[in-house]
C-alpha cells in the first residue's frame, strides 16, 4: 500500500502480529522513501457486498427485502421454513464468496431463482415472472417447458 505520508508505493513490513484473538493482523510498516512508520490492520471481510441497481445506484444488501420476495413466491407452497432458511443462508454465502464489495442486483436475483428452482417449481415460476417480467406469453411458456424437461 502507499505511504500515507509521501504516497511512495514501496513500503516494508517491519513487524506483524495477530491481534483481537487472532481475528486481525497488525502490521507495522516503514516507507522506503521517507522512512515514516505506520500501522495497518488486516481483517477478513465478512460483510455482505453492496448491491448495484440497474440504474447504477448502490444500496446496502437488504436481506428483508430479498426474503420478502422469496416468501411471496412461496406463499401456500409445501416448503418448510427450514428449507427456506437454508436457501437464504446459501444465497448469502454465495454473495460473500464472490469476494466483491459490490455486486449487480441481477446476480442476487439469479441466485434467488436458482434456490427457488430447487425448492419449488411453482414458486420459481412466480418469482421469475415478476423478476424477469417475461416479454410475452410465449417466453413464459418456454420457461415452463424447460422446467418440465
Ligand atoms: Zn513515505
Amino acid at each position: 500500500m502507499h505511504c500515507p505520508f509521501c504516497s511512495e508505493n514501496e513500503t516494508k513490513v517491519i513487524d506483524s502480529r495477530l491481534v483481537s484473538d487472532g481475528h486481525q493482523v497488525r502490521r507495522r510498516r516503514e516507507c522506503l522513501a521517507c522512512h515514516e512508520r505506520f500501522t495497518t490492520f488486516e481483517t477478513a471481510e465478512l460483510v455482505m457486498p453492496r448491491v448495484i441497481k440497474s440504474n447504477g445506484n448502490r444500496e446496502p444488501f437488504d436481506e428483508q427485502k430479498m426474503v420478502k420476495g422469496m416468501l411471496k413466491a412461496l406463499e401456500k407452497r409445501p416448503v418448510s421454513a427450514d428449507s427456506i432458511d437454508l436457501s437464504i443462508s446459501t444465497i448469502k454465502s454465495q454473495l460473500r464468496a464472490t469476494g466483491e464489495r459490490e455486486v449487480p442486483s441481477d446476480l442476487v436475483g439469479n441466485l434467488v431463482m436458482e434456490q427457488l428452482k430447487e425448492l419449488d417449481k411453482v414458486a420459481y415460476i412466480r418469482f421469475a415472472s415478476v423478476y424477469r417480467s417475461f416479454e410475452d406469453i410465449r417466453e413464459f411458456g418456454e420457461e415452463i417447458a424447460r422446467l418440465e424437461d
